[in-house]
């Protein structure tokens, strides 16, 4: 007892003549006034001090972070955040106001209607949802349609339009993605259609009278590909298919409700390899593409994207790392393995530069990618827990892909933050090529932060990328 007391007065004469370091992190958080009692105190500090959060000493890692949960009392709190190396010490009060109040829900989003139905055309860019929710990703998407499509308008939020697809179907779209104009939701019959291969795809043309929305989606076991057309009846009477096709086993017309066309296309192989829709002039036109000739890594052009970049860093971990340097950086060893390997790769983004989602898209499009993975860094309020490594789709087709990424991360022995489907992240939203997205960890965890911020240990999580696509490379090849 003796001894901690002089110990104690040791360090207090101490304080006065050294300092060190010490930052409080604050992450988003503007103001001292908290909705929560239990909030996390975080500091930076030189890697090798010691650290101690209300009276508890915490483990400082190697970039000087340090963290601990706290439970406040309503009001005034002052949390005493103190580091040490030898006889220099650095104290300071983290000062968190404590406010008990009810939780708020959110209000829903209202749809009014409209006096009158108005006509839209579609434009470049548009994409049927499939209710007025949404989340920082936006809506729920159905998917892209072509432009020139005539849509009747029965209401409206603040930035969308509720449509009327037909008699019980609706769907929403963006404001900003539709003119007024045209006659409204055309209700037409489905004229003679006809498949055949070019070499690389199977070619599916219907045609139409006018241009009609569409809702075109994937099934798997087995692998199917399903477009409906809305406003449109069954009079396809000739359904003509011209020499051996590469990937479509049939083609079938069904009239799901007297208003909606479903065109199904069974695929012959389990893996789909992507399929586009669009119209040329009122042909409606889906192009599906056949398995490579060779699944080989030389044979092959893979897409790689990492996040954000330029103006939009993306999440900060406490010591200050940004995501878009730690993407950037695991993309550019990912995209180093596949080439050596002999792929061709179609990078997003080779340095600091921030290209839209729009953008990048027509990037892997333009290079004609046969499949495509996007790297991120996951954030989370929690600084104190390790949450681990998560794998992205949203096409169901896409979920081997994703799985692959998946189990392949896992084995470095992270933990599972889980394989997650129907994501409604844009890069995830092309049919075109099987696509995925990678969170690699989080850089808001402390510990997980100390493991991105080595660089010999993101050479390990890209090596994991690389094999998941190896993998699931070699699951096709061999189902
Ligand atoms: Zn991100």
């Amino acid at each position: 007892m003796k001894k901690l007391i002089i110990t104690a007065l040791a360090l207090s004469a101490m304080a006065a003549s050294a300092e060190v370091p010490l930052k409080i992190y604050r992450g988003d958080q503007r103001s001292d006034t908290v909705y929560s009692s239990r909030q996390y105190v975080v500091g930076v500090t030189t890697p090798g001090a010691t650290a101690t959060i209300a009276g508890d000493s915490c483990h400082v890692y190697r970039t000087g972070t340090f963290g601990s949960a706290v439970d406040l009392a309503p009001g005034e709190n002052m949390i005493p955040v103190s580091v040490c190396i030898g006889n220099s010490r650095t104290t300071t009060d983290v000062r968190l106001v404590y406010i008990e109040r009810e939780r708020h829900q959110t209000a829903p989003t209202v749809t009014e209607s409209l006096g009158a139905p108005l006509h839209l055309r579609t434009l470049p860019g548009a994409y049927l949802q499939y209710g007025n929710g949404g989340d920082r990703l936006g809506g729920s998407k159905m998917g892209y349609i072509d432009s020139g499509i005539c849509l009747t308008a029965v209401g409206k939020t603040e930035n969308l339009y509720k449509v009327a697809l037909g008699n019980n179907a609706f769907a929403y779209i963006p404001r900003s993605t539709v003119e007024e104009g045209g006659s409204g939701q055309p209700i037409v019959n489905s004229g003679s259609a006809s498949i055949t291969s070019d070499g690389k795809m199977d070619c599916l043309s219907i045609s139409l009278p006018e241009r009609v929305a569409y809702w075109a989606r994937t099934e798997i076991d087995p692998a199917t590909i399903k477009i409906s057309l809305y406003g449109v009846t069954n009079n396809t009477n000739w359904l003509t298919q011209r020499g051996s096709l590469g990937m479509v086993e049939f083609v079938d017309f069904r009239q799901e409700q007297s208003d909606v066309l479903t065109v199904v296309l069974r695929l012959k192989e389990k893996y789909s390899w992507g399929f586009s829709v669009g119209y040329k002039d009122n042909t409606l036109t889906v192009g599906v593409r056949h398995r490579p000739a060779s699944l080989a890594l030389s044979d092959l052009t893979i897409g790689v994207d990492a996040g954000h970049g330029g103006a939009f860093p993306g999440a900060w971990s406490p010591s200050g790392l940004s995501e878009k340097e730690v993407n950037l950086d695991i993309a550019k060893e990912v995209a180093r393995l596949l080439r050596q390997a002999g792929a061709q790769v179609v990078m997003t983004r080779e340095g600091d530069t921030g290209p839209s989602m729009t953008e990048r898209k027509q990037t892997w499009l333009r290079g004609n990618v046969d499949l495509a993975v996007s790297i991120h860094n996951n954030s989370s309020g929690n600084p104190l827990a390790s949450l681990g490594t998560s794998s992205y789709y949203k096409h169901i087709s896409n979920r081997a892909l994703a799985s692959c990424l998946h189990e392949s991360m896992l084995s470095l022995g992270l933990a599972d933050f889980g394989l997650t489907g129907n994501f409604n992240f844009s890069l995830n939203s092309p049919t075109e090529y099987p696509n995925a997205l990678v969170e690699v960890l989080f850089m808001s965890s402390l510990a997980e932060e100390e493991l991105l911020a080595d660089p010999d240990y993101r050479k390990q999580l890209a090596a994991k990328i690389f094999q998941g696509i190896a993998d699931y490379l070699e699951l096709v090849a061999r189902d």
